[in-house]
């Protein structure tokens, strides 16, 4: 163990469980750092600050700073780094159980930051839309794949049910991509930075959520299917037509705004 070396400042080793692969070179730091610019009186949040990699400088930059962090191990050596940097809050706790809307208490809406751990990066992402109306928006690391998909539009052969569901709820923003090099120990895949603006909840325009839900997925979960046969017993011929798409169509074809008019045209179940 090298002097220098995160393991010998007290971080112990990386848990594969908890998605801990850490960012290491410098240029990529700098550049998610610079991606998020924050400005006087932004209120920024870090999910998963591991060992501190975006945690320090930006809280050099900011001088303050709240972090969410699962491992408890991670929480003494990582206050010890932050020291004389800013003002560092430390939550313990999972991020799928933090009320974000609570976190901003009515004050300005968060900045999410991130380098999320990537066997829980939808989940991550789909609760904290859950809570757009508490965020400002979202700079994350993920798999590359996983921000292809997020991006795609209609006739992609990556366009799916993740591209409609987030694209429905937020602009999606792809900004650079990070080797593998780039992290200790690497991940077996590429990845990439991604900007999230939410949507306020009233302009999607989506009149029942759990409709939306179920739409999207029926059409995708057959997506070779026409929409008529992909969506039997969710929504029926006539009320496709209703929403101005061919029934015949299928849902790769089929631009966001058209599944919010569809949903919004099926029957309530
Ligand atoms: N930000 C650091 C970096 O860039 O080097 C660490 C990133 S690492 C990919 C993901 C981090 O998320 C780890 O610190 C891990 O412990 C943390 N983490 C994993 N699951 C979590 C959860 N459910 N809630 C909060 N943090 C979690």
């Amino acid at each position: 163990m090298s002097a220098g070396d995160p393991a010998a400042a007290g971080f112990g080793r990386a848990k594969k469980s908890l998605g801990q692969h850490f960012l290491h070179e410098r240029a990529y730091i700098e550049r998610i750092v610079q991606a998020v610019d924050p400005k006087p009186g932004d209120r920024l949040v870090e999910i998963g600050p591991g060992r501190g990699a975006l945690t320090l400088p930006l809280l050099r930059r900011h001088g303050a700073l709240t972090v969410i962090e699962f491992d408890r191990d991670l929480v003494a050596p990582l206050a010890a780094a932050a020291e004389g940097l800013g003002e560092l809050t430390i939550v313990r706790a999972d991020v799928l159980a933090v009320d974000f809307g609570e976190m901003a208490g009515g004050g300005p809406p968060l900045r999410l930051v991130g380098n999320l751990p990537y066997n829980i990066s939808s989940p991550i992402l789909f609760h904290a839309l859950d809570h757009a109306g508490a965020i400002r928006d979202m700079h994350f690391m993920l798999q590359k794949e996983v921000v292809e998909r997020m991006a795609a539009g209609p006739g992609s052969k990556v366009y799916g049910r993740l591209s409609v569901m987030l694209q429905a709820r937020c602009e999606v923003l792809p900004l650079f991509d990070v080797p593998p090099g780039a992290f200790r120990p690497p991940p077996k895949v590429d990845s990439a930075v991604v900007r999230l603006l939410p949507r306020a909840p009233a302009s999607t325009g989506i009149a029942d959520q759990a409709m939306f839900a179920a739409v999207v997925r029926a059409a995708f979960g057959q997506r070779r299917k026409t929409l008529r046969n992909a969506l039997s017993g969710v929504c029926d011929a006539d009320a496709i037509a209703a929403a101005g798409i061919d029934p015949a169509a299928r849902a790769e074809q089929l631009e966001v705004a058209a599944f919010v008019r569809l949903a919004n045209v099926c029957p309530p179940r």
